[in-house]
C-alpha cells in the first residue's frame, strides 16, 4: 500500500539529505522519482535540492499553481513508471496541494515523501504542514539539537546583529538572516 509521509523538523536536521537518500534508494533498484521542491527557493540554483553535506539532485519546481495529481499522471506516462514521489519544502505547499497529494497515495497508488518545518520563526505552523500532519499516514520526527543539548522543536531567524525576529514574512528566505534550531525554552527567551 502506497502511503504519504511526512519527515518534519526544525532547521538543519538533515532533511534534504534524507530526502536525497530516499530517492538514491529507490534509483537503485531501477525505480523512478520525482523530485520537487518550493519554486521560489533558489539558494542552490533552480531546480535543485542540495544537503549540507555536499550531496545534489535536481528537481522540479512547485508553485501554488501546480497540480500534483495531474503532473504526476503526466510524469508516470512519460516515464513509463513513478514509483516514488519526494518533496522538499513541503511546508510551502497549500492545502489544497496536500489533499492533491493524498490523491496520488490513494488514486494513482504512488507514495509520497514530504519534508519540511513543522513551524516557521515565529513559532507558527505552516499551511503545508498543518494539512501533511493532519493528512498523512506516518509522521516522522527528524530531530536536531539546540546548543543547550535539548531536542530543538522551535527556529529562530537572526539578523545580521544577531537579533530575532518576530515579525515578517514567513516564506523569507536566505539573505543575510540565519536560521538557527532552538528548543522551547531558548525559542521562548527570544521571540516569546
Ligand atoms: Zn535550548
Amino acid at each position: 500500500m502506497a502511503q504519504l509521509y511526512f519527515y518534519y523538523s526544525a532547521m538543519n536536521a538533515g532533511k534534504s539529505t534524507a530526502l536525497l537518500q530516499s530517492a538514491y534508494n529507490y534509483q537503485e533498484r531501477g525505480m523512478q522519482v520525482a523530485i520537487f521542491t518550493a519554486a521560489f527557493d533558489d539558494r542552490f540554483g533552480i531546480g535543485k535540492v542540495s544537503s549540507r553535506i555536499g550531496l545534489s539532485m535536481d528537481a522540479l519546481l512547485f508553485d501554488e499553481d501546480l497540480d500534483f495529481v495531474a503532473r504526476c499522471e503526466d510524469l508516470r506516462d512519460s516515464l513509463g513508471r513513478l514509483d516514488c514521489v519526494l518533496i522538499d519544502e513541503a511546508q510551502f505547499l497549500s492545502k489544497n496541494q496536500v489533499r492533491q497529494l493524498t490523491d496520488v497515495v490513494d488514486k494513482l497508488r504512488i507514495p509520497v515523501l514530504a519534508f519540511g518545518l513543522r513551524t516557521d520563526f515565529i513559532g507558527e505552523t505552516f499551511a503545508g504542514s498543518q494539512a501533511l500532519l493532519a493528512w498523512a499516514d506516518k509522521l516522522i520526527e527528524l530531530k536536531t539539537i539546540c546548543h543547550c543539548g535539548r531536542k530543538a522543536n522551535f527556529v529562530v531567524r537572526l539578523d545580521a546583529d544577531g537579533k530575532a525576529a518576530r515579525a515578517g514574512s514567513q516564506v523569507e528566505i536566505g539573505g543575510n538572516d540565519r536560521y538557527v534550531s532552538m528548543c522551547r525554552l531558548h525559542f521562548k527567551e527570544l521571540v516569546w
